[in-house]
């Protein structure tokens, strides 16, 4: 397979990467550096099944030069970062439907058919204690991020329905594991590492997600990919388990060797405004094509901790 990688230089693309180029798939990874990290990818770049391209998603223009004669596009470039909105109200815009749009675009004047989009569990914001199944609806985030994150579901949709395109769309759970540069066990390590006696947590620790590793989430994208057949794919990716906040803080805690840290909540049921506090994901569907996470949440977030320390 010839696949084109939007994001590749990041958390979960340069996983997408190693996976398929250890296959034998060639890949071209496009990504402007935001976020992402040469160090991600360089061990691939003497590999001529490996291209980099260095490169912003918003001119289209170069975008429509590039993305040629590939079988598909992984398309997973982002602001990975949700709190980001509540300050720049015009980035998840960007960044999530307009880049989106470049993408299909580019695509459909190469007459490439087939998108994998990375959406997340986010777009259906606050649902009943139910672990909710692709089909819940209708689905209205309340942060810019899932809103960017729907409309670029919706901008997919619009390019199956008119120009004839196949979709994969994964709406993830959060994801963790080595190489990741944000989120929850980022952040708590960073501050215990300037503070070992002091730890702020959003929020009032009770908020409960799922966490997957990162290597089962390519997985599950992969398998949905290979298995999957009808116009738009649509599937949750997560597992039966969750974790708090304030159980992460105590794993960080303990797999940094700490003790006696304060740990300091800044109150209210939300990390931050827009952040959905409680959710679980139904992933019977794609179970039943022959993906299932095999770390619990809880372990997923303790292999996490122990890979980031490791490499830090
Ligand atoms: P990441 O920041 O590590 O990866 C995003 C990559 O996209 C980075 O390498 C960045 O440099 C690149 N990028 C961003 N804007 C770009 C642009 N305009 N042009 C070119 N490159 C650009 O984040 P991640 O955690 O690996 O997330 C990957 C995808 O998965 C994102 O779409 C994110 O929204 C989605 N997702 C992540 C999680 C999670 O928990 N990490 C959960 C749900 C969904």
């Amino acid at each position: 397979m010839k696949a084109f990688l939007t994001g590749g230089a990041g958390f979960i693309g340069s996983h997408l990467v190693d996976k398929l180029i250890s296959r034998g798939d060639d890949v071209t990874a496009y990504d402007n550096l935001t976020s992402g990290k040469k160090q991600f990818f360089e061990h691939h770049l003497k590999n001529d099944k490996f291209t980099f391209i260095k490169a912003d998603l918003l001119d289209l223009s170069q975008l429509k030069k590039e993305i040629k004669d590939f079988d598909v596009v992984f398309h997973i470039a982002a602001n990975p970062f949700v709190r980001l909105g509540e300050k720049q109200t015009r980035l998840d815009l960007e960044q999530g439907a307009i880049v989106t749009y470049n993408v299909l675009e580019a695509m459909r004047v190469n007459d490439i058919k087939k998108i994998v989009f990375s959406s997340s569990s986010v777009v259906y914001a606050e649902t009943p204690p139910l672990a909710i199944p692709e089909t819940y609806g209708p689905t209205l985030p309340i942060s810019f991020y899932g809103a960017g994150k729907l409309a670029a579901e919706g901008l997919i949709s619009a390019f199956c329905g008119t120009f004839d395109f196949q979709a994969w769309i994964y709406r993830f759970a959060n994801v963790v594991g080595i190489r990741g540069t944000h989120g929850v066990i980022v952040d708590f390590i960073d501050k215990l590492k300037k503070n070992p006696k002091e730890l702020e947590i959003l929020g009032d620790g009770n908020q409960q997600k799922t966490y997957l590793y990162v290597s089962e989430v390519i997985d599950g994208m992969l398998q949905g990919y290979e298995h999957s057949t009808d116009q738009i794919n649509l599937f949750n990716l997560g597992c039966d388990s969750d974790t708090t906040v304030t159980r992460i803080a105590e794993m960080v805690v303990e797999e940094m060797g700490l003790k006696d840290v304060e740990f300091k909540y800044t109150g209210g049921k939300r990390g931050w405004p827009g952040d959905v506090p409680r959710f679980q994901l139904d992933a019977s569907k794609i179970n039943k094509l022959g993906w299932k996470a095999k770390y619990t949440s809880d372990e997923a977030v303790r292999k996490a901790i122990r890979e980031i320390l490791d490499n830090s």
